[in-house]
């Protein structure tokens, strides 16, 4: 009977060490192995071509390497890339390059599906799937950044975790992903380039304040008054305003990082005066910045853009208290790869 073989990147570099040794072999080897595995992208034991035919044959009896797989690239016409990954296991996600002058950003996928139930939200129509691994998490970077350099002609420069899943619903292994980028045998990129986006889970925002992370916070804020949150994101009745108050506090006293407000202007929803008096008063409990998205359809027209008058609106009354306040356009629209519509159509 043929047992299951396991992923080899999910042993650290110790235990791919102690491996070794207890095949009596060197410690050293696990090193270059792991090298292989992470700083040199390998998919196939043969790839190693420095480790000899008999110890390769070995990994191979004993492992699997779990590569993901880009089964369609769609370019957009603004230059956005599209890619849904293929999982070991059949499953798809969805990643995102989105170039600008200065910079290019891969928007990753954290979950096959979400768990939350944000109403505006393609995601969220699916239902949450399981979990990606770290190293499936980090094999969507290193595409983005292959793709970067293939099209744009430099690297990948940020990392913002928009795509499918809810990252803190996995914060285990988004962390363990992070470590892997940021870490010299990973990508070496530096952790103030990377952005976490959340939805907004208190407990595990005190959690990352706790472990002292590097990267940057953005929640998806939407709303300052319960009653509305709760209306277009079910789950702030479980986690309510004041809760996500504390925890972001709590943030900003220990690490010191201003939090990025996700916010999106919705007609009849969030465009009226006091929907921007409640998000200044929010504004003030801890530094913090808003990025007005725009809104991307996604279906039968339930939530509209507000016009721009409310944006305006929501501008100069933010500007007036001195909170910096971007409006951010959509990238990738024509096909589906802009915030929100990620497996619209796969
Ligand atoms: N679950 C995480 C990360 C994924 S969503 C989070 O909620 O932050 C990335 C951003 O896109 C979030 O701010 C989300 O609220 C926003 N978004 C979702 N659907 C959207 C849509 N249809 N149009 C514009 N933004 C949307």
């Amino acid at each position: 009977m043929e047992t299951k073989k396991k992923d080899i990147r999910a042993l650290t570099k110790d235990q791919l060490r102690e491996f070794f040794v207890k095949e009596g072999d060197k410690a050293f080897r696990g090193n270059q192995v792991y090298e292989w595995l992470w700083s040199k992208g390998a998919h196939t034991f043969e790839d190693m071509t420095n480790i000899s035919l008999e110890t390769r044959q070995m990994l191979q009896d004993n492992f699997v390497i779990n590569h993901i797989h880009v089964d369609t690239m769609q370019k957009s016409k603004d230059g956005t890339i599209k890619n849904a990954v293929r999982l070991h296991d059949g499953l798809i996600v969805e990643s995102v390059l989105i170039p600008t002058k200065s910079r290019t950003t891969a928007c990753v996928s954290s979950q096959v599906g979400c768990s939350l139930d944000c109403r505006f939200c393609a995601t969220s129509r699916l239902k949450r799937m399981r979990n990606l691994n770290p190293d499936e998490i980090f094999d969507q970077v290193v595409a983005i950044d292959r793709e970067s350099r293939l099209y744009h002609d430099r690297p990948l420069s940020n990392i913002v975790f928009m795509g499918m899943g809810e990252p803190l619903m996995n914060y285990n292994n988004v962390l363990k992903a992070i470590d892997k980028i940021t870490s010299d045998e990973g990508l070496g990129m530096s952790p103030k380039r990377i952005v976490v986006s959340t939805s907004g889970v208190p407990k595990m925002i005190k959690k990352m304040a706790d472990d002292d992370v590097k990267f940057k916070l953005a929640v998806s804020l939407h709303s300052a008054i319960d009653e509305v949150r709760t209306s277009i994101m079910p789950f702030n009745e479980n986690f309510p305003l004041a809760d996500l108050r504390e925890a972001l506090e709590y943030w900003y006293a220990k690490t010191k990082n201003r939090i990025t407000y996700e916010y999106v202007v919705w007609k009849d929803i969030n465009d009226k005066k006091k929907d921007v008096d409640a998000l200044i008063a929010f504004c003030k409990f801890a530094p913090s910045k808003v990025n007005l998205i725009e809104y991307n359809p996604i279906d039968d027209g339930e939530f509209q853009q507000a016009n721009s008058q409310a944006i305006d609106m929501y501008v100069s009354m933010l500007e007036a208290k001195n909170i910096t306040v971007t409006v951010r356009r959509s990238r990738g629209k024509d096909i589906d790869a802009a915030c929100g519509q990620l497996a619209n159509k796969s």
